[in-house]
């Protein structure tokens, strides 16, 4: 199956928590989805976030990719971006949750290895 090429952001407030949704299996992850013909992976990214949650997020520095294959069997290519935003989540309709959590408090609910990994560069490239 051809590979979907996504974008999202890793997105902290200035009180250092992190931006988490549930998706529609109710793993907690970042926000991310398709890169739209003619948009930047940096567009795809900002659009997403705020279409997924209302945040309007600015980017800071670019933190890699990741893939997987989804259970539809699809697989996904997500190029990611440090992120910082401000603000109340408001979900998206169809998602089931969403908000800005304490690092420890990320570190328990995220579902995915490459996600943690993702964190672990986010707050790494903040110590800095
Ligand atoms: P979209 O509407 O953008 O296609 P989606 O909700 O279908 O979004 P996908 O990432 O395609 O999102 O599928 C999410 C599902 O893929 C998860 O619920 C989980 O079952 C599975 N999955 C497996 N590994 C991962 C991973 N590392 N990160 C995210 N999802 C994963």
């Amino acid at each position: 199956m051809k590979t979907v090429r996504s974008a999202g952001g890793v997105v902290l407030n200035r009180k250092g928590e992190v931006l988490l949704i549930r998706d529609r299996n109710g793993y907690w992850v970042f926000p991310k989805g398709h890169i739209e013909p003619g948009e930047t992976p940096e567009q795809a990214a900002v659009r997403e976030v705020r279409e997924e949650t209302g945040i309007e997020a600015r980017i800071i520095a670019p933190l890699g990719e990741t893939r997987y294959v989804n259970d539809r069997g699809v697989p996904r290519e997500v190029v990611w971006f440090l992120m910082e935003g401000e603000g109340q989540v408001a979900i998206e309709p169809g998602l089931t949750g969403g908000g800005f959590f304490l690092e420890e408090e990320a570190r328990g609910l995220i579902a995915f290895p490459e996600d943690l990994e993702l964190l672990e560069r986010a707050y790494a490239h903040r110590a800095l």
